[in-house]
């Protein structure tokens, strides 16, 4: 059966101040992933706080929005069959030191906090995080 799905997929700061766009862009293209929309923006402090709001309660949240808002950012909307876990699959583990081979954040990662990507965790969280970003 076939499952088309979309995620959402934010190329991080420290990715995009290194210009890696282009070459995680191609890497999502090689493994089969339609980039259906996309925009390069940076976002306020007070936004990114909504983004992750599922982490409000951990200590690393306001560093973790701080950085999402220190610098340009690309979001993009990707499609593919199951393309919430295969996304998970390519990015690796949040900690880049914990990633496997070949995956997003174990080629480019730098740390837990400067991991290169953010991909959703659900189909439930791609569907408000897609509308998060692209809403009309
Ligand atoms: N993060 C962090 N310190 C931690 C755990 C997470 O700075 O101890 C950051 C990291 O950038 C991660 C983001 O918070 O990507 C969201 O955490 P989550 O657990 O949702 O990881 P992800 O879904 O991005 O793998
Ligand atoms: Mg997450």
């Amino acid at each position: 059966m076939s499952n088309l799905e979309q995620t959402l997929s934010i190329i991080k700061p420290d990715a995009v101040e290194r210009n890696l766009e282009n070459e995680i862009k191609e890497i999502f293209k090689n493994n089969g992933f339609l980039i259906v929309k996309e925009k390069k923006i940076q976002i306020e402090k007070s936004e990114a706080e909504k983004f992750y709001k599922v982490h409000e309660t951990k200590p690393f949240y306001s560093d973790l929005c701080a950085y999402l808002s220190s610098g340009p950012i690309v979001v993009m909307v990707l499609e593919k069959e199951n393309s919430v876990l295969a996304n998970r699959e390519l990015m690796g583990a949040t900690n880049p030191k914990e990633a496997k081979e070949g995956t997003i954040r174990k080629r480019y990662g730098i740390s837990i906090d400067k991991n290169s990507v953010h991909g959703s965790d659900s189909v439930e969280n791609a569907k408000i995080e897609i509308d998060f970003f692209f809403k009309d």
